[in-house]
């Protein structure tokens, strides 16, 4: 079994008040050690428990009080650092978080794999109409459709896929790794299931559904790049009529629509 010693573990408290007593027993043992030869037997028996006994009952208490305390900031920052992160309404990152993540991938990639190829998509998903959803059924329901839409996307994305709400009723989703098949796979399969969801606020079940504009890139770009050519595909599927899905594959600086 291995042994936490995150800055949140208990593992870590007991192990800094360990050493901690470990290093002032030793530090008492050497100040004194220099008048050991003058003791008689019983006195350097004495002085050598209370060099060790001393420390034991000041720095014990001292070192688990304090080295708690950072264990309780470590837990505090945590929880402040995933609030910041995450959009309140639906749970999933904010656009903040949602970005730096990108970037930080889309960096990443070019650090690494300094002119290799590296694949991965950017689909930005708008909820249709959705200010008559809101005009329809009023603002809180409005809210329980975006939480239904979030977590339905959410639920079809697998691990290293990032989901964020880039504001109002738009997510973002970065599939990192993914070609123009899985792209619109994903896509496809999240149009037709927000379709599917039930949202029946008061009266008569309502239909939701979501445009999808993604952009596939198979080299590295800026983030400024690969939002904009997504965000132009989703423009295209509202023109086009909405509910749907618009892909294009980025290709030496030029585009080729997918789907
Ligand atoms: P389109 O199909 O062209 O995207 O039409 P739309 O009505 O969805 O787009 P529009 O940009 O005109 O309106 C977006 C609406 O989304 C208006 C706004 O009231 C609503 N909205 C934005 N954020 C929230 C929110 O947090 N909660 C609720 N309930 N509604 C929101
Ligand atoms: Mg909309
Ligand atoms: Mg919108």
């Amino acid at each position: 079994m291995k042994l936490d010693l995150s800055a949140e573990s208990w593992g870590r408290v007991i192990a800094y008040t360990v050493l901690g007593t470990a290093v002032c027993i030793a530090a008492t043992l050497y100040v004194d050690h220099f008048n050991f030869p003058t003791l008689s037997q019983p006195e350097l028996v004495r002085t050598i428990l209370i060099d060790i006994g001393l420390p034991i009952v000041l720095a014990v208490p001292l070192l688990l009080f304090f080295t708690s305390k950072l264990r309780e900031l470590a837990i505090a920052h945590r929880r402040l650092t995933v609030y910041a992160a995450t959009d309140s309404l639906t749970q999933i990152m904010n656009r903040a978080a949602f970005s730096t993540l990108v970037e930080a991938f889309l960096a990443d990639v070019q650090e690494r794999r300094e002119g290799s190829a590296a694949a991965g998509a950017l689909l930005i998903i708008d909820a249709d109409e959705f200010k008559r959803v809101n005009d329809t059924y009023g603002h809180d329901s409005g809210d329980q459709a975006l939480v239904a839409i979030a977590s339905t996307i959410k639920s079809l994305l697998r691990a290293p896929d990032i989901v964020g709400r880039l504001g109002g009723e738009e997510f973002g989703v970065f599939l990192p790794g993914a070609n123009t098949d899985r792209a619109s796979l994903v896509a496809e399969r999240i149009r037709h299931r927000v379709a599917e969801t039930h949202f029946a606020p008061k009266g008569p079940q309502h239909t939701l559904s979501v445009s999808v504009g993604g952009a596939v890139f198979e080299r590295r770009l800026p983030f400024a790049d690969l939002f904009r050519h997504a965000d132009q595909q989703l423009y295209a599927a509202k023109q086009g009529g909405r509910n749907r899905v618009a892909i294009a594959a980025i290709r030496h600086g030029g585009l080729s629509l997918v789907a």
